[in-house]
């Protein structure tokens, strides 16, 4: 077994390798770890380059793939994209599901069935708070996107992030669970994380500091490098954060792999739990 292999059968490295195809997106929510807005350098990988970074995750004994961004579904090619990874391995993508209307949500059906889960952002189950963070008009899109998601058999699963998950009102979570419930997503599905301290977060004074103490090593490629977490390749008044930043070399991702394993060291299983999100 490579080590790189060992390492994630320990339990040492993540399991699922990320990969971000870019940077932009259609909203400009105050926690943004990669400050992304419509006008934001791209920093774009291709689709090419992805299909073969996970063929040579499979290899090395990744066993499931994370896409996220930046919104990936302002990429036209995004849903072929996730049905070839599909059959590679296991796919987790990242959204904020405003865009899933019209031809956008046609283009999605082709996902329904296969190993793939759309993991969508909502924060509250009080439109007002909800969209304070993520902008106006979110709360009922993202609720009608969900609807319309299930209602076509595709992978669903709710991220809900908060300035402090351990001291937030519970009855108001509930609320948020009761919905999410009657939407068709089950609670095994719905993942509670705190707002993390980097990008325009950082900015504004929320969150809670992460680094390479807090975060679980889980490999993440982008068109700069390869970074320690998907919460590493993060930017700051336009600049990327290289703080996380393990390799510049991303091909062959062997090369990326056996650097991440060697910063790792012998750093045991779980040693992530103070902040215990992936
Ligand atoms: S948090 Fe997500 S949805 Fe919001 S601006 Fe950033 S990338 Fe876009």
């Amino acid at each position: 077994m490579s080590a790189v292999a060992e390492a994630i059968a320990e339990g040492r490295v993540g399991e699922r390798l990320w990969l971000y195809p870019n940077y932009h997106c259609n909203l400009r929510c105050t926690y943004c770890l990669t400050e992304s807005a419509p006008s934001v350098a791209r920093r774009l990988l291709g689709p090419e380059t992805i299909v073969e970074r996970v063929h040579e995750a499979r290899a090395l004994g990744f066993t499931g793939v994370g896409i996220t961004g930046g919104e990936p579904f302002l990429l036209d090619w995004m849903p072929e994209l996730l049905v070839e990874l599909a059959e590679i391995l296991p796919v987790i993508v990242l959204s904020n599901a405003t865009l899933f209307t019209g031809q956008r949500l046609t283009a999605l059906e082709p996902l329904a069935g296969l190993p793939i889960h759309i993991q969508i952002s909502l924060d509250s189950a009080e439109p007002r708070v909800n969209d304070e963070m993520r902008g106006p008009g979110n709360f009922a899109k993202v609720v009608a996107a969900i609807s319309e998601l299930v209602r076509r058999g595709i992978g669903v699963r709710l991220a809900t992030t908060l300035e402090d998950p351990a001291s937030h009102d519970a009855e108001e979570l509930e609320r948020l669970c009761e919905l999410h419930r009657s939407l068709g997503v089950g609670d095994e599905d719905h993942v509670v994380r705190p707002i993390i301290r980097r990008g325009r977060a950082a900015t504004g004074d929320m969150g809670v500091p992460a680094g390479a103490d807090e975060l679980e090593p889980e490999l993440t490629i982008t068109a700069d490098g390869a970074f320690w977490s998907p919460f590493g390749p993060t930017v700051r008044a336009g600049a990327l954060d290289t703080d996380l930043l393990v390799t510049r070399t991303t091909s062959p991702l062997a090369v990326a792999a056996g650097a991440l394993v060697r910063v790792v060291g012998g750093r045991a299983a779980g040693h992530d739990a103070r902040l215990g999100i992936r």
